[in-house]
């Protein structure tokens, strides 16, 4: 193993979306690539907001993805606990450190004064900082304070500083940000609980990770939590963050854009290797050409200097062709299992597992989803379709060719592909209908549509029976409706 240590940070607030799967799975695969240690840390600082169940959700969805994390929930490294709302000793032992360093003090500003100075600055045109007024209580007045109360937090003094503060990305290199973007700043709440940025250090800092990649949306962040690492004495990671993911109009991703969960892919029946595939491709490209890459490929080929620095678009397309090539090429041994529940259930009590085996191989040329199986599959439904005006309309005149097929089929003794194809040959020259006119009734006859997978095929799985009782009901709908 490398030292090399990376974490997945997710807060319990809702179901992996699309782009946390996305920052887990960079993660994961820049871990795997170095031999490293991938680390999952649960931020449910937000109590109100997290929970259990939510938490589990996260895991499941994870795990489902195959980012199986070597310290975390249910695996302790040492570095433990793994959530930040177990973790609350820890943050306060840091910033009592703080405090008697003279780095942070106590705050005792409340949210309404807050609130006023910063519609004051507003107005004023000025940043929105902090105007370090509690920084300078003396002994006294801070008994009187914490005698009289007040709701006290703590604040990171930040030296002032006429130079430009520097986060060397390693995906978007050098990025600057202006001196006086950043005021004191709340690191402990009122409420005992700490603030993201400072909790966010103090664990990256105490569980040794080497290697922050997160989305670009905490790119401004990295100035603070800089600032804490210095303060405590820790040395920094190194930071990559990761293009924004936008939807197709290159609108921040959202539910708006059915931005998806990794749960509703799972319950679709999307192969989880297929999501893979297409998630390292947001924000990261290969040296080479070939879009379908198994995880295997993608661990060998991961590299931080690949990470794009412009923002990537979110397109369900890409996926379903991704996902359809993983699906032809994993053929059917691979995936049918996975598949087999999405077989109508009338599918699945007519045939046995050698049939749908079978028809799985057929309906899954063009299958980004297993959810489409059934689509993919109706012409294997056994029983008579309906038939629309439009079927109705293309067998008229052909109740004659039916019946003869009808007739063969009832007498052909080997119930097989050669010999059935050859019984539709010899009605063709029979009646003297050739081509289109011939196969197409029959076609619709047995499965209502004038499209869909060799006809062969179908007629033999679904079975002699099936296929002239369908016939039958073809004639009669035909006559029913006057030829
Ligand atoms: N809990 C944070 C989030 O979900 C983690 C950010 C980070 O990786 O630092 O956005």
């Amino acid at each position: 193993m490398s030292d090399v240590r990376v974490r997945f940070a997710p807060s319990p607030t809702g179901r992996l979306h699309v782009g946390g799967a996305r920052t887990a799975l960079f993660n994961w695969l820049f871990a795997r690539h170095e031999g490293g240690s991938f680390i999952l840390r649960i931020e449910d600082t937000d109590l109100e907001r997290s929970s259990a169940q939510l938490e589990q959700g996260l895991l499941d969805d994870i795990r489902w993805l195959g980012l199986e994390w070597d310290e975390g929930p249910g695996k302790d490294g040492g570095h433990g606990p793994c959530r930040q709302s177990e973790r609350t000793e820890i943050y306060r032992d840091y910033a009592d450190k703080l405090v008697k360093a003279g780095r942070a003090y106590p705050c005792f500003c409340t949210e309404e004064e807050l609130e006023r100075k910063r519609e004051a600055s507003k107005t004023e045109g000025r940043p929105p900082r902090y105007d370090g007024m509690c920084r300078k209580f003396g002994r006294e007045e801070l008994e009187k304070k914490r005698e009289a109360g007040l709701p006290e937090s703590v604040r990171f003094l930040v030296p002032e500083s006429d130079e430009v503060r520097i986060v060397e990305d390693m995906a978007r290199g050098r990025v600057e940000f202006p001196p006086d973007m950043v005021g004191d700043f709340v690191i402990m709440r009122s409420n005992g609980m700490p603030t993201y940025n400072f909790a966010v250090a103090v664990d990256d800092g105490d569980m040794g990770i080497t290697h922050v990649i997160r989305g670009a949306e905490h790119l401004s962040n990295t100035v603070r939590q800089l600032l804490v690492y210095e303060a405590l004495g820790m040395p920094a990671p190194r930071f990559a963050h990761i293009p924004l993911i936008l939807g197709s109009d290159r609108a921040k991703l959202s539910k708006r854009h059915g931005a998806p969960n990794i749960e509703d892919y799972r319950k679709r029946g999307y192969p989880p290797e297929a999501l893979v595939n297409y998630l390292a491709f947001l924000g990261w490209s290969t040296r080479g050409d070939s879009e379908i890459l198994s995880v295997g490929d993608l661990v060998s080929e991961f590299d931080l200097s690949r990470v794009s620095d412009s923002p990537s678009i979110f397109d369900e397309e890409k996926l379903n062709w991704i996902s359809a090539n993983h699906v032809r090429g994993g053929g059917s041994e691979r995936y049918f299992e996975q598949a087999l529940p999405f077989f109508p259930e009338r599918m699945r009590q007519r045939y046995g597992r050698g049939e749908l085996a079978r028809i799985f191989d057929i309906a899954s040329e063009n299958l980004p989803c297993f959810e489409r199986l059934a689509a993919e599959a109706v012409s294997f439904m056994p029983g008579p379709p309906g038939y629309d005006d439009d079927a109705l309309e293309a067998m008229s005149g052909s109740d004659g060719l039916l019946a003869v097929l009808k007739e063969r089929f009832s007498v052909l003794s080997d119930w097989s592909e050669g010999p059935v194809r050859t019984e539709i040959k010899e009605t063709g020259k029979e009646t003297g209908v050739k081509g289109k006119g011939l196969y197409m009734p029959l076609r619709i006859a047995v499965t209502g549509m004038a499209h869909g997978p060799d006809l062969s095929s179908i007629l033999v799985i679904r079975g002699r029976e099936d296929v002239t009782g369908s016939i039958a009901a073809a004639i009669e709908n035909i006559s029913k409706r006057g030829g």
